[in-house]
């Protein structure tokens, strides 16, 4: 039923919506639960869903006139629209970790287009690409490539409740960053609603356009990317992780002195990062401990890595 509903009646019950605080019309009863204004119930947790920065969810931060989970293209492509034709600015959401809080408030009247139904995930094993849609977590994504296969991966980002359209629109590292670079080094197409509306594909929106979507931090500023085009890269059906905890008796100062001159230099199969004040050192190496353990002696004996310390 919801699939079903034409873009028209979305147009007319947003624009509806915007000039009335509550929807009576039995007509647009069945689709209004892709839309949320304040006389709704549920929208509040919906504009809460995903928001990780409570400093942007004040009582007196501006709060959106409305929001809109779409479930099919021409549904954003409806919101963008009206919300033009209103003078609303529109604020897209995926999994809501923008620091600023970009993609939830605004000084200016705005609507929130939450991609949340949108995280399709299609895992195409032979030749090693998916498609997953921005609405998508990196957990999920993470699960469904794992779960098709164990020797394929894709270098994006350690926290799993990140959302895929902002993280590959602003560029996107984790563990596999020294060996493939970062999530949009990895992106190979891509599906984008421009601001005018228009579904564009690589193809038809250039190399410059399909250069500015990915790394540019901006995604939002040339339209909405619905979906994306990933190259899945090989990995080992076994990796080894360790965390080593130094404080200062245990020469945390030195070492961490060590490592910011040797952490470039490693294998590249290697990745280590530093968590500050702790130093604690936490790692994935794409391989056995049998390798990684000449290895750290080789380039990095100072950490004092033991067998028994790996996993
Ligand atoms: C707890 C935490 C851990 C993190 N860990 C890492 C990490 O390991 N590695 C790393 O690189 N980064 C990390 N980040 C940063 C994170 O990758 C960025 O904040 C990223 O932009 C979040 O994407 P999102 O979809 O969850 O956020 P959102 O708040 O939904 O979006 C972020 C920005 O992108 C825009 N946007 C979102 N979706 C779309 C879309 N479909 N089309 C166009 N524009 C869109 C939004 O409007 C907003 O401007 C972390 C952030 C947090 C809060």
């Amino acid at each position: 039923m919801k699939l079903s509903v034409s873009s028209l009646v979305f147009a007319l019950l947003f624009s509806f919506l915007l000039e009335t605080s509550a929807s009576t019309n039995e007509n647009f009863i069945h689709i209004s639960i892709l839309i949320y204004t304040s006389s709704n119930s549920s929208y509040s947790s919906i504009l809460k869903s995903s928001i990780r920065n409570t400093r942007f969810s004040t009582p007196s931060t501006l709060k959106p006139q409305v929001i809109v989970t779409p479930l099919l293209v021409s549904h954003i492509q409806e919101t963008l629209n009206c919300s033009q034709k209103h003078g609303l600015q529109v604020r897209v959401r995926s999994g809501g970790h923008d620091y600023e809080g970009l993609s939830y408030a605004s000084p200016v009247p705005f609507v929130i287009l939450d991609l949340i139904n949108f995280r399709n995930i299609s895992v195409d094993v032979k030749n090693s690409f998916a498609w997953v849609q921005s609405g998508a977590t990196l957990g999920e994504l993470y699960y469904w490539i794992a779960n098709k296969s164990i020797t394929l991966g894709f270098p994006a980002g350690v926290c799993p409740t990140i959302g895929v359209g902002g993280h590959f629109s602003g560029g996107g590292y984790g563990t596999l960053l020294r060996k493939y670079g970062l999530a949009a080094d990895n992106v190979i197409d891509a599906h984008l609603i421009g601001v005018q509306g228009r579904f564009l594909d690589r193809k038809s929106m250039g190399e410059d356009l399909f250069w500015a979507i990915r790394g540019g931090g901006g995604g939002a500023s040339f339209g909405v990317i619905v979906e994306w085009k990933i190259q899945l890269v090989p990995v080992p059906s076994n990796v080894t992780v360790f965390t080593v905890n130094k404080n200062l008796e245990q020469n945390a100062t030195k070492i961490l002195h060590r490592w910011q001159y040797v952490a470039e230099k490693f294998d590249t199969d290697l990745f280590i990062r530093n968590r500050t004040v702790q130093a604690s050192f936490n790692s994935l190496y794409l391989g056995g401990k049998d390798k990684l353990l000449p290895l750290m002696q080789k380039s990095f004996p100072e950490l004092g890595l033991v067998s028994e310390g790996c996993i």
